[in-house]
């Protein structure tokens, strides 16, 4: 089965796909039928034309790629590449590229379909995309990743670049992956193009503070979303589902801001101690791969949660799934507690939950917010690389801050407006930026 650890062991949320569900999932939804059902609701509420909304239903374009590997043994195989490109009429193609075996042509549209209105409720200049080979990476050596990583490159030649399209790490990849696209994009082309995908190592033109800006959003729409229903950080309850970059990260900026974080989760399982655990002292999947149950058990006053609870369902303030796609349901959304859902992980959430948690009053932030900090550091770095000029971490904070908050009080002023949940309003100042661009450029001929 599909583990969290995979998705964990990359600095990107993860994502929905049909694997992802838990196995009594009755409705195991993919991302392109997630992100669908998303955006005909959000249109309901806006007074959008629906020629728009029927060319958004469809990606521009979907690249597949064969990519040729000679292996280490000398024996070849031909992986299977994709990149979908949704739409570019704010700017260039964004978004990540993931080497996962599941990764498939309609998980890449509806990915690329969140990246548009990810990018558009930011405000960024960018459009979406997704792409991915489909591959085990744990299957391949490190010379092997190298050289599929070179060769998707290639094929993707000719359809990315800085200013088409631009590529980031998602699921299965990191910035070295990056760093070695950058290279065999940039050898071809016969001169360096830093700005060709962003999430490379800050040595090669990559961002201070491009890691940890996933969790940090995060942690930002958390203390934002606990101030606008009234409840004080210091001491809000905050359960967070999967440890990698964006749980732990978010968990610890929490911590440090004063929230209690009284459980974390890895593949193994959840550690639980009501007074609040020491974020720092339990180990992030980088420090210390599926390790949050091994600190229970090395640590007085943290206990393992009961078999058979869930973290999901604890009663917190607030709970942030930060592992899987599709692990609020049909079939838990009536046992969540929490009053605020915060989603770091991309399509946490299914159709049918999202319904029952409205129902519930339960206030679910959704993932084209919350996690959008990883795009918008993504944005920071395009500018540093097409500037030449790098910002320090401080920098990349405090922009990112201002970034946050600009785009949690647009929302903020659809929900009030229109009364409406988080995610449509979020879907409504996506898509009144991106109906008003496709306006007046007009649709030609
Ligand atoms: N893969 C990341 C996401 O889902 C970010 C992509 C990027 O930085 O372009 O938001």
């Amino acid at each position: 089965a599909d583990t969290r650890e995979d998705r964990a062991a990359t600095d990107e949320p993860a994502a929905t796909d049909e694997h992802a569900g838990t196995e009594d999932d009755a409705e195991p939804e993919t991302a392109l039928e997630t992100a669908r059902r998303q955006l005909e609701h959000a249109a309901a509420h806006i007074d959008v034309d629906p020629g728009v909304v029927e060319r958004l239903k469809h990606p521009t374009t979907v690249h597949r790629v064969a990519v040729p590997l000679e292996r280490d043994d000398g024996s070849v195989e031909v992986f299977t590449g994709y990149r979908a490109q949704h739409d570019d009429v704010r700017g260039p193609y964004k978004g990540g590229l993931r080497f996962h075996p599941h990764v498939s042509e309609a998980e890449c549209v509806g990915l690329s379909m969140w990246m548009t209105w990810k990018c558009a409720v930011m405000d960024l200049p960018f459009g979406g995309g997704k792409g991915g080979v489909v591959v085990d990476p744990k299957e391949l050596s490190a010379t092997e990743t190298e050289k599929l990583t070179r060769r998707f490159a290639e094929e993707a030649r000719k359809f990315v670049g800085p200013k088409k399209d631009i590529p980031a790490p998602d699921m299965g990849t990191d910035a070295q992956t990056m760093a070695w696209f950058m290279d065999a994009y940039s050898m071809q082309e016969g001169e360096t193009i830093p700005g060709v995908v962003t999430g490379k190592p800050p040595v090669v033109g990559g961002t201070e503070g491009r890691e940890e800006a996933p969790g940090r959003s995060v942690a930002i729409v958390v203390r934002e979303a606990a101030d606008y229903y009234g409840s004080d950080l210091d001491g809000l309850t905050v359960a967070v589902q999967g440890y990698g970059s964006v749980g732990a990260n978010a968990a610890r900026l929490l911590d440090d801001w004063g929230a209690d974080v009284v459980s974390v989760s890895d593949t193994g399982g959840a550690v639980y101690d009501p007074a609040g655990l020491d974020t720092y002292a339990v180990p992030s999947f980088s420090e210390r791969p599926n390790a949050v149950t091994d600190y229970a058990a090395e640590t007085a006053g943290v206990d393992l949660l009961d078999e058979g609870s869930d973290i999901l369902e604890l009663d917190v303030d607030v709970v942030v799934p930060a592992a899987v796609g599709n692990v609020i349901t049909a079939d838990n959304a009536a046992d969540v507690r929490a009053d605020i859902v915060v989603e770091g992980a991309n399509g946490p959430t299914t159709s049918t939950a999202d319904g029952i948690l409205a129902e519930r009053g339960v206030h679910v932030i959704p993932d084209i917010l919350a996690n959008a900090g990883g795009v918008t550091a993504s944005y920071f770095e395009w500018l540093q690389d097409i500037n030449r000029r790098t910002w320090t971490v401080e920098e990349v904070r405090s922009e990112l801050e201002a970034e946050m908050l600009k785009a949690w009080d647009a929302v903020r002023t659809e929900v009030e407006d229109k009364d409406i949940t988080w995610r449509d309003a979020a879907y409504v100042v996506a898509l009144g930026r991106i109906a008003e661009a496709k306006s007046v450029r007009g649709l030609w001929p």
